[in-house]
């Protein structure tokens, strides 16, 4: 029988690191949940819970910790993974995608063959907070024609009111702050 583990048993294992990268920041550490095997895999159960295998065709994860979840969400899925990275680190060629940050803006991109017109994609992250980043990560798949049946977070800060930047998708988180 498949172990279950709970968002709670997850919540409990995310290390809280005040003042990083930068102070006033409250860093939402997940790198014990990757390393304890049991919450791992439960955590892709979770993220993945709402879909059967082959109903999803690409698994879209965003720069960096995205992609951890993504990529193992994608195996389970017999889905496709699909990067959405940082600007200036893909090697083929891409479209891309400005947002405001707090302070400055940044940019984000996908190569222009990453998806078919119509494919069912999942996009992941680990944690949405103002939702500029998930927002920009929407526009490149909706521009390559891709449909986002859900965009999935382990954590969600809840008071950044990132879902208002979904609007249309439905989001969900298995930790909120
Ligand atoms: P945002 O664009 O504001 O929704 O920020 C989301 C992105 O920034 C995600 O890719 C997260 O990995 C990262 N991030 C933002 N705030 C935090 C935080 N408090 N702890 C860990 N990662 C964060």
């Amino acid at each position: 029988m498949p172990t279950t583990v709970t968002p709670a048993e997850i919540a409990a294992a995310i290390r809280n690191v005040p003042d990083f990268p930068k102070p006033g920041i409250q860093f939402k550490d997940i790198t014990p949940v990757l390393a304890d095997a049991r919450l791992f895999a439960g955590a892709i159960n979770l993220l993945t819970e709402r879909f059967t295998p082959g109903s999803v065709d690409a698994v879209v994860g965003i720069d960096a910790r995205g992609f951890i979840f993504a990529a193992a969400a994608a195996t389970k899925l017999k889905a496709g993974f699909v990067p959405v990275r940082k600007k200036g680190k893909l090697p083929y060629a891409t479209i891309e995608q400005d947002y405001a940050l707090e302070y400055g803006h940044a940019t984000v991109a996908m190569h222009t063959d990453a998806l078919k017109p119509g494919s069912r994609v999942l996009l992941i992250d680990d944690l949405l907070a103002t939702g500029g980043t998930s927002a920009a990560a929407v526009a490149l798949v909706q521009k390559l024609g891709g449909k986002i049946l859900e965009a999935g977070f382990l954590i969600e800060l809840k008071f950044l009111n990132g879902r208002e930047k979904l609007a249309g998708i439905p989001v969900r988180s298995l930790i909120t702050y």
